[in-house]
């Protein structure tokens, strides 16, 4: 049964300055110094958190031979790729993946109630092309694994894949004119072209917490989930907790969805929080066969655009998804409707704050109606405007606060304050647990290549790091001048919002359509000229609406550099604003035009 929210209180009552005031009071809470700094990487003696849980090691001879496409990452972005290239004919592809199989986060991330946040529907790739209707409208990580494998199977990307291997240098070599890979497992085979697709959400990160080493019980991180520790699998059952105490630590996307699981089972938990994430209706479905059957031929990407679309701001008569993610867009267009379309900038802004306070004050709402222990319930609200953080979605997770064996360690934003050999302090208060699960995320603002683990080195044996060291330089956030044949598949300087595979699609188009061009047109080398590049950076720059203003009033997140935003280098290293219609369609114009602008070609 659909759970209804909390009754939205008036927000029109609401005094706006007192909220802003309010929000203001949170934000300063949680400025540290360190910023980014604050998160320890997992190397030395933390490299024990990455090893993979799911597969033992395969030995295998090097590899040495010559491929024409490599893909670096067997996640969405390397799978999408690999696939649209299969469709253009292109033979030749070795998929490289340090997991045992494809997948990538879906490889991982195997932890209780782990699920899409992204509806199934639009989300998981090639629905159509494969056959295949997810079970829900929240598709659960096994199936979401399994499909990533169906996509595999289906495009034949097994064939010729390096799957336990990781990369650990890019190289181009002009004389050959082609990239030499190097791997962990001594391969050093050549590519005529790469394609680096790591995921903008791959490298774990750890909380840098005094004393984290010290502690002596047990500890994951939870995109390696232990279920040798915990029993149970990811479906929850988690029987071996049931005389255990555990910490969780985090109270993001992840511990939104693990921490029901783990109050249903362990005999006690204490979620350690330090901002609460906004926990919008879930509702989630069985996928009603009447409605897969009436699905016409082109429905998934119809889907995907009206999403991306009204995400983007833009106008669509129907929000076919009609979820937390467009359901402020979505309440803009309405009051766009109807106030015509001579409204003025400013009146728009505080039209859109009030739409975004209201949603709040739901939220808020929720949270009151649901969690029975005021304390608890207010502890849990947030206070930041929607989008400053990545917004959460869980019927269960509020619910899990109202378990006598589930405790909320609120840290008024400080977080935890130190782990010793058996504990865990916060607010002064020792927790002794037996297990610390770290809910603590994964770098998304480092260096492209600290997040890969390898270096890439381009024309005359520069570092991709040197040349973005003032801020990332791309065309297209594809191509980076002096590293030519190469394909970034990232987050920055493109079309981006909350249907990642959706930006991967379009991109995918770009890769198959330049690979194509070369095979047909005898084209040996293709880079972005520096002017190009140029070009498409200023354009990032001058069409970003981001503010300083608005990233300094919101709490630290990702995408305010944990509360440290640089005011030209959080719009540079950002998304294209205008959206991911727009990045589509500027694509489309490029390819429609034929000339390879912007490209230099050597044949
Ligand atoms: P997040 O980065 O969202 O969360 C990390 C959590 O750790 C935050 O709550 C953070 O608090 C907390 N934290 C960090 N340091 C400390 C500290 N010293 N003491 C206490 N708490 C601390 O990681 P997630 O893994 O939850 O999610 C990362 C991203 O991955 C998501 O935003 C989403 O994009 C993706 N994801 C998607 C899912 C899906 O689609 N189903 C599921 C899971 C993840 P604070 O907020 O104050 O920084």
């Amino acid at each position: 049964m659909v759970e209804v929210a909390g009754k939205p209180k008036n927000a029109g009552a609401v005094d706006a300055g007192a909220v802003r005031a309010k929000y203001r009071q949170e934000r300063d809470k949680r400025i540290r110094a360190d910023g980014l700094a604050q998160y320890v990487q997992m190397t030395g003696s933390f490299e024990r958190y990455l090893d993979d849980p799911w597969a033992a090691r395969i030995e295998r001879e090097p590899v040495s031979d010559e491929v024409e496409v490599a893909l670096i990452g067997g996640g969405f972005a390397g799978l999408i790729v690999g696939a649209r290239l299969r469709e253009a004919g292109v033979r030749d592809i070795r998929i490289i993946d340090k997991a045992a199989d494809f997948g990538g986060t879906w490889y991982w991330n195997r932890y209780p109630g782990a699920a899409c946040d992204t509806e199934s529907y639009i989300y998981m790739p090639f629905l159509e092309e494969t056959g295949y209707i997810p079970k829900e409208k929240y598709a659960k990580a096994p199936e979401i694994f399994a499909h990533c494998r169906r996509i595999a199977t289906h495009y034949d990307l097994y064939r010729n894949a390096l799957l336990q291997t990781r990369v650990t240098e890019l190289r181009w070599d002009d004389d050959a004119q082609m990239w030499i890979i190097s791997t962990d497992r001594n391969d050093r085979f050549r590519s005529k072209f790469v394609c680096v697709a790591i995921g903008p959400l791959s490298y774990p990160k750890l909380p840098g917490i005094p004393g984290i080493e010290t502690f002596k019980g047990h500890s994951f991180h939870a995109s390696r989930w232990d279920y040798a520790y915990t029993g149970g699998n990811s479906y929850g059952n988690l029987t071996r907790l049931l005389d255990k105490s555990v910490a969780i630590i985090g109270t993001g996307a992840t511990a939104i969805q693990c921490v029901p699981q783990v109050g249903a089972s362990a005999g006690r938990l204490f979620v350690f929080q330090r901002t609460p994430s906004t926990i919008g209706v879930r509702d989630n479905r069985p996928t009603d066969p009447a409605w897969a059957r009436s699905l016409e031929p082109g429905w998934q990407k119809l889907r995907m655009e009206n999403f991306s679309t009204i995400q983007d701001g833009g106008t669509v008569e129907e929000n076919l998804v009609d979820d937390g993610f467009t359901e402020l867009s979505w309440r803009a267009l309405q009051w766009r409707r109807a106030h015509g379309s001579e409204v003025g900038s400013e009146a728009m802004a505080s039209a859109l704050e009030q739409i975004d306070l209201e949603r709040m004050e739901e939220l808020r709402g929720r949270v009151e109606a649901v969690v029975k222990d005021p304390r608890t319930a207010e502890a849990l609200k947030p206070y930041y405007r929607y989008f400053c953080k990545r917004p959460g979605f869980s019927d269960e997770y509020l619910q899990t606060f109202n378990r006598p064996n589930v405790v909320l360690v609120d840290t008024n934003g400080r977080g935890v304050e130190r782990i010793t050999e058996h504990e865990v302090v916060a607010n002064g208060t020792a927790y002794a647990v037996d297990c610390i699960i770290f809910a603590s995320g994964f770098e998304w603002g480092t260096a492209l290549e600290r997040r890969a683990g390898f270096p890439i080195f381009g024309r005359g044996g520069g570092s991709l790091s040197d040349r973005w060291r003032d801020g990332i330089r791309t065309y297209f956030g594809m191509h980076a001048h002096g590293f030519p044949n190469c394909f970034i598949l990232n987050k920055e300087q493109v079309g981006l919002r909350a249907n990642m595979p959706h930006t991967f699609h379009i991109q995918s188009q770009h890769v198959s359509y330049v690979v194509q061009y070369a095979q047909q047109n005898g084209v040996m080398v293709l880079d972005a000229s520096e002017q190009a590049e140029e070009e498409w950076v200023q354009h990032v720059l001058d069409s970003s609406h981001i503010t300083r203003e608005y990233l300094e009033s919101c709490t630290p997140s990702r995408d305010n550099n944990e509360g440290h935003p640089n005011d030209r280098l959080s719009r540079q290293n950002g998304y294209y604003d205008p959206g991911v219609m727009a990045y589509a369609a500027l694509l489309e114009d490029w390819r429609r035009d034929g000339t390879l602008a912007g490209l230099d070609i050597r044949r």
